[in-house]
């Protein structure tokens, strides 16, 4: 499950100083629909399957995040 959280190295290449005021969820490289689809590609390839759903509990995660700091669940530039 620590690969998964290499995603979340887009948050400090995109933007140095966390603000827990923006949504991450299409704001970061990692985190735009494309790469969320991608994700859940992952979940049908039985290797790959654990980060499929590591990347996608991520994303979950961050967009719940959205939800409770700007009641949004991502960012409206995805
Ligand atoms: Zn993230």
């Amino acid at each position: 499950m620590m690969l998964t959280m290499v995603v979340d190295i887009d948050h400090v290449v995109a933007d140095p100083i966390y603000d827990p005021n923006r949504c991450s969820i299409g704001f970061h490289p990692f985190h735009k629909l494309y790469f969320i689809l991608l994700y859940g590609v992952l979940l049908f390839f039985k290797r790959v399957r654990w980060i499929g759903v590591g990347l996608m509990v991520h994303m979950l995660l961050d967009s719940i995040d959205c939800y409770q700091n700007m009641g949004i669940w991502w960012h409206s530039a995805v």
